[in-house]
């Protein structure tokens, strides 16, 4: 495989502070960062109705981030990812008391056991980079979240995260669902500020392939040298397509094959992990965040693969869309169903 240069990749962005780790914690993080963002005047009184209360409660919680979970006495303290500077929206960049509080790395470190000279060992990959996909959401997509990893290397260089706003329900129906599924992790006032429609949310995306020379818009083809990594098919099998059709929009050509890691597990250690949390269980890597916070599930299922390329897996295409219908057609004959 050919190694090509990136210039507009941010390593440094990563390399510079480490993410501390985390676990999953009975309470969950909280992201406070309001009054940053220009919001619609509509949607700023609704903010106020709605969420005024547990802004004030969310505020007096703010504190006590030391006594949240940590692991390994080296470590620097877990802090809660800002999810205004995932989706490029954090205004706070130059507030210390911020940047004390909330973790601006994306960085997803090894576990306690790997080291750089296994890093050494990994065995050349059929694709230069894996782009690590979890969504959110059943109904229509709420979340979507993108690592791109190096396959040499196992560095996260960039994430592409957004939350995405669904177009067919009701403004009632989104507030409870936001409520439902994003309040339990404290991030529902920042899906509210920062959510966009799924197809600003693909063209923006397009935007950042083309930007690591992993697609143009031009050949309408299938990525360059990257594939996407899934915790399962639904994603890119039956969830994209879906929300596509919602949408009103063409199934962007990249989206026709992907690598399923269950399937990669289940043929390279031959044992079977129905799912992220099992497949980390048998590792035994420690699960951080907040497990259904699409970035969190992203972070580990990254976790997991840099696992399985240290163990030494060759990561292949598991399934791949017949061109012009919604066929799959999957390429391992030992997989989870
Ligand atoms: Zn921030």
């Amino acid at each position: 495989m050919a190694s090509r240069s990136f210039p507009l990749l941010r390593r440094t962005l990563f390399v510079s502070s480490p993410a501390p780790p985390f676990l999953y914690s009975p309470t969950p993080p909280l992201f406070l960062h309001f009054s940053t963002l220009p919001a619609a005047p509509l949607r700023q009184t609704h903010f106020k109705r709605k969420f005024g209360r547990q802004r004030a409660s969310l505020s007096e919680e703010e504190e006590p981030t030391s006594g949240t979970p940590t692991m390994g006495g080296g470590h620097s303290r877990w802090k809660p990812m800002c999810l205004y500077y995932t989706q490029d929206r954090c205004t706070m960049m130059d507030d210390p008391v911020h940047l004390e509080k909330f973790n601006h790395s994306c960085s997803v470190k090894l576990g306690e056991t790997e080291s750089d000279n296994l890093v050494k060992n990994l065995l050349p990959q059929a694709f230069d980079y894996f782009l690590v996909l979890d969504l959110e959401g059943k109904v229509e997509i709420l979340e979507f979240p993108v690592l791109l990893v190096d396959a040499k290397t196992m560095d996260v260089l960039d994430v592409f995260h957004r939350f995405v706003r669904p177009t067919k329900m009701s403004e009632q129906r989104i507030n409870d669902y936001i409520e439902g599924k994003y309040g339990k992790f404290g991030v529902d006032r920042v899906w509210h500020d920062t959510a966009i429609k799924f197809e600003e949310v693909i063209e923006q995306f397009e935007g950042w392939l083309y930007k690591h020379k992993l697609w143009t818009k031009e050949q309408d083809g299938n990525l360059n040298e990257a594939a996407f990594v899934t915790c399962g098919n639904w994603d890119v099998k039956t969830q994209i397509p879906k929300q596509c059709e919602v949408s009103g929009m063409k199934l962007p050509s990249y989206f026709m094959e992907w690598i399923n890691l269950k399937d990669i597990y289940l043929n390279f250690y031959n044992r079977r992990a129905p799912g992220m949390v099992s497949m980390m269980r048998e590792l035994q890597i420690p699960a951080l965040g907040s497990h259904h916070l699409g970035i969190d599930d992203s972070k580990n299922i990254t976790r997991v693969l840099q696992r399985l390329l240290t163990d030494g897996a060759l990561l292949q295409i598991t399934a791949r869309r017949s061109p012009g219908s919604n066929n799959v057609k999957f390429l391992f004959q030992n997989r989870i169903r």
